[in-house]
């Protein structure tokens, strides 16, 4: 711990996996620039989007991953996770398949991160709720079972996105302060 020397700079690698067309994309426009589109494709070109965090008066840099699509191939580089410190797994509440996905994102997550991962389970597009094929009890069960933060998002109406990205960022903190 330094003393007296203004800013200490942090900054944290998250990664967003999950299956293609659950809402990363769009969980992350939502954070990092409060947009959302509904005709999104793969960003092309982009690796990841920077944001500043205040956790107990300290600036932290999250620079947050996301795929180009490339986990419709099944082919999320070991690249893509070198040095990540959290990450957030992402099903659609509405998509059975890609919450019972979620395992194998654990297994492809545990071969490339070790343990001390900061792992956050996300259920986004809660806004769906008439179309819903996923319980929240399913959610937070499996959460349970895995020693995942739990939470349902919606980047559509911007519910918990920035608390599911500051649990993970807060938790990341705690760790190395
Ligand atoms: P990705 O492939 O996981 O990056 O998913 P995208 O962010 O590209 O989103 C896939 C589709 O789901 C797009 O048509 C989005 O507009 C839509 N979508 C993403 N998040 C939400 C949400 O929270 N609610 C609703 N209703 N649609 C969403
Ligand atoms: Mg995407």
């Amino acid at each position: 711990e330094q003393e007296g020397g203004g800013a200490e700079e942090y900054l944290f690698k998250i990664v967003l996996i999950g299956d293609s067309a659950v809402g990363k994309s769009n969980l992350l426009s939502r954070f990092a620039r409060n947009e959302f589109d509904n005709n999104s494709k793969a960003t092309i070109g982009v690796e990841f989007q920077t944001q500043v965090v205040d956790i107990d008066g300290k600036q932290i840099k999250a620079q947050i991953w996301d795929t180009a699509g490339q986990e419709r191939f099944r082919a999320v580089t070991s690249a893509y996770y070198r040095g990540a410190v959290g990450v957030l797994i992402v099903y659609d509440i509405t998509r059975r398949t890609s919450f019972d996905s979620v395992k194998r994102w654990l297994d492809e997550l545990s071969t490339h991160c070790d343990t001390t991962v900061a792992r956050m389970l996300v259920g986004n597009k809660r806004d769906l709720e008439n179309i819903r094929e996923v319980s929240v009890e399913e959610g937070k069960s499996l959460a349970e079972e895995e020693s995942l933060f739990f939470m349902e998002t919606s980047a559509l109406d911007s519910t918990n996105v920035q608390a599911a990205f500051e649990v993970v960022i807060r938790e990341i903190y705690n760790d190395v302060s």
